[in-house]
């Protein structure tokens, strides 16, 4: 099942290039009141919603529509920080880019947050606020964790993901910490949609690919992770719970690079799909869609 949110808050069930609206299914999801749960609604009830979402008529064009994030309310983004090993590589070579303090094994960094408010979804532009300094693309496997957890052991890790999505983990260079260079409004892009996780037999064997302006930038495939998928779930369990709709980015194979307003990413996950996302400049872009 591939699911989508679109247009104004549109829930969408995507087969082939055309696109259904299910949003009657919203309404099953349990009411909450203030104080709100710290995971998102829609995730946390999809293993009793999924026969709810039915198609009904021909739906309309995906290309018609403006894609949203396919979770629009994850408690957390939790990230891998250089975890291919080109790519470590490549920041090792280049410190005038890659901060020193910031390259080191997985292993020793750990994990990151980025903020929940820096997520969109394809259909938005990335705008770039500092265009003074260098910001990069970096293209990711994202996994959508759907069942809450702590301290998963690797091998039971699969029993806790609802699906998977191409992630961008937009970032300035620089020496701050990355949750501050990676937590900027826009610099999260999920999509175009969520695949549940019965539709990708197996994740650790995808090409991932990101074009700038129609120029190859990143090529690798998932099996080159350090640390892969149940292995970064064991790792973040440990220090903190998981939870439906908390999203998990994987990591970025080498061949980051700059990106500015006017270019255009074209970012493609196999067995998930493709997505295009426009880069502007943020003095000059409109308001955030609401
Ligand atoms: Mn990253």
């Amino acid at each position: 099942m591939r699911l989508c949110f679109y247009d104004h808050n549109r829930l969408g069930l995507v087969e082939g290039d055309r696109v259904h609206d299910v949003s009657a299914a919203l309404d099953l999801i349990p009411a909450a009141r203030y104080p709100f749960p710290c995971h998102d609604g829609l995730i946390a009830a999809l293993p009793t919603l999924r026969g709810a979402i039915t198609r009904s008529g021909d739906g309309v064009p995906l290309g018609s529509v403006r894609l949203r994030a396919p979770v629009l309310n994850p408690g957390k983004i939790f990230a891998a920080p250089v975890n291919y090993r080109k790519h470590l590589q490549e920041a090792v070579d280049d410190p005038a880019t890659f901060s020193r303090a910031h390259v080191r094994q997985i292993q020793e960094t750990g994990l990151f947050l980025k903020a929940t408010s820096s997520l969109i979804g394809p259909g938005e532009p990335v705008r770039i606020a500092h265009p003074d300094r260098r910001t990069d693309h970096e293209v990711e496997l994202a996994v959508v964790i759907g069942k809450e957890g702590r301290n998963i052991p690797a091998g039971r890790a699969a029993e806790h993901v609802a699906g998977y999505a191409i992630g961008l983990d937009i970032t300035v260079r620089g020496p701050e910490e990355r949750s501050l260079r990676k937590s900027l409004d826009t610099y999260t892009v999920l999509g175009p949609w969520l695949v549940t996780a019965d539709e990708v037999p197996d994740p650790a064997a995808l090409d991932l690919a990101l074009d700038v302006n129609g120029q190859a930038r990143q090529r690798a495939n998932t099996r080159d992770l350090i640390l892969d998928i149940p292995a970064l779930i064991e790792f973040a369990s440990a220090f903190y719970t998981l939870h439906p709709g908390d999203i998990l980015l994987t990591g970025t194979p080498e061949g980051v690079g700059p990106i500015m307003a006017g270019d255009v990413m074209d970012a493609r996950i196999e067995g998930i799909g493709a997505m295009r996302v426009t880069v502007e400049d943020a003095s000059a872009g409109p308001a955030p869609v609401s």
